[in-house]
């Protein structure tokens, strides 16, 4: 057998197949897959902005105004003025001096470490970072060494054993943590930062909009930001449109213009896109209820899970029920999906062995009711 047949029996082997499963039409929490209607768990449209009039307006008039692609990246006709726009907006969102835009998260995150760092550095990532940042690393070239997750004990023991063997050094977590919807302890990844001349990145992608009083991010909640080098995080969750970002000084972000592969070499985000992450900012500062509904209803779903004695994790809109095995992963998501809840099994290698689970993302959109009839079919199937 070929490699790529033999790959594809294997991964039907383990029930970890992936495939795509395109929507026809949605509205507010609801999605039309074929003929079958369902309410989305599975969309990171934390604030239920992706359908919102006022970033749907913004693109449609930036579009007739000045097309629909960018034409060109940045360093070449691609850069318009409503680039810069957003780029001002989105450092004054995160507190930081200068910011700069990407075309994705991954592409970000790939970009600015392998920008940062090279072969004869470190990085101390978080056991369970996102793959744009197991790959930026990789491609580095730097030598990667894990912490166990949100373990700060375990990266000061590395910190001080490894730090000194290496030239410069990196230290990288995400703030909301994507599978596990937990929280970096970052006061104190920060204290041990300081204390070992290390540069800190941070993954904001699922914290902004969200936390922080201001929609900020966990950095903003914690007042860290003048502490943190660099603050990436995405327009494609919360702020439901599409684009990354990163947020440092102003010398940090020319390094970046003069060195990141993924920014120079890429086509610059069409005008229209901009224009929509710029109204999504706005409704951020406008409509706090957002995500102060957005964090009460996760609360409740939570605490409704937990008096039924089930196994879920988190601290944030991000719900998993960590029910162990891949078999028992996927019999849940199916049974929940024959009763029209979109959510689906979350397996290795995307989280570690053992440790599959179904994950629901709540969004603004959910009302308790819709929530309180999601506990009630759980609890109906309870096949664990
Ligand atoms: C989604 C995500 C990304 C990638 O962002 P895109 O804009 O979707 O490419 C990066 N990091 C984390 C933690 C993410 O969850």
């Amino acid at each position: 057998m070929d490699r790529i047949t033999s790959f594809l029996t294997r991964r039907e082997n383990e029930q970890l197949t992936r495939s795509l499963k395109p929507v026809t039409a949605r509205a507010n929490s609801r999605i039309l897959c074929g003929r079958k209607e369902f309410i989305d768990f599975s969309s990171n449209d934390y604030l239920g902005l992706a359908n919102h009039p006022r970033l749907k307006t913004a693109a449609c008039d930036v579009i007739k105004k000045l097309g629909a692609g960018a034409s060109a990246s940045r360093l070449l006709s691609g850069d318009f003025t409503i680039h810069h726009d957003l780029e001002e907006k989105t450092a004054r969102f995160k507190n930081k001096e200068s910011a700069l835009v990407f075309n994705s998260g991954y592409q970000a995150n790939v970009g600015i470490i392998s920008a940062l760092c090279r072969p004869g550095d470190v990085v101390f990532s978080d056991r369970l970072n996102h793959a744009s940042i197991i790959d930026g690393i990789k491609l580095s070239g730097a030598k990667l060494l894990r912490f166990d997750h949100n373990d700060s004990v375990h990266l000061a023991k590395l910190l001080a054993r490894e730090r000194a063997r290496y030239q410069e050094a990196l230290i990288i977590t995400e703030t909301v943590f994507s599978m596990d919807g937990d929280l970096a302890p970052l006061e104190e990844i920060v204290e041990l930062k300081e204390k070992c001349n290390c540069r800190i990145m941070v993954d904001e992608a699922h914290a902004t909009g969200v936390f922080g009083k201001d929609g900020g991010g966990v950095v903003e909640e914690k007042g860290l930001a003048e502490k943190i080098d660099l603050i990436m995080g995405t327009f494609s969750k919360a702020l439901g449109s599409f684009g990354a970002y990163v947020a440092c000084s102003e010398v940090m972000k020319d390094y970046l213009v003069n060195s990141c592969r993924s920014f120079i070499y890429s086509t610059a985000l069409p005008p229209g896109v901009i224009a929509a992450n710029l109204a999504s900012l706005e409704l951020v500062e406008q409509e706090p209820f957002r995500r102060h509904r957005l964090l009460e209803n996760a609360q409740y779903f939570r605490d409704s899970l937990k008096q039924l004695g089930l196994p879920v994790g988190g601290e944030s809109q991000i719900v998993p029920l960590l029910v162990g095995g891949n078999d028992l992963a996927v019999k849940l998501s199916r049974s929940l999906q024959e009763r029209g809840h979109r959510v689906f099994p979350i397996r290795p290698p995307t989280v570690p062995p053992r440790q599959a689970r179904v994950r629901f993302s709540l969004t603004y959109d959910h009302s308790k009711e819709t929530l309180r009839r999601l506990v009630k079919d759980i609890e109906e199937i309870s096949c664990f």
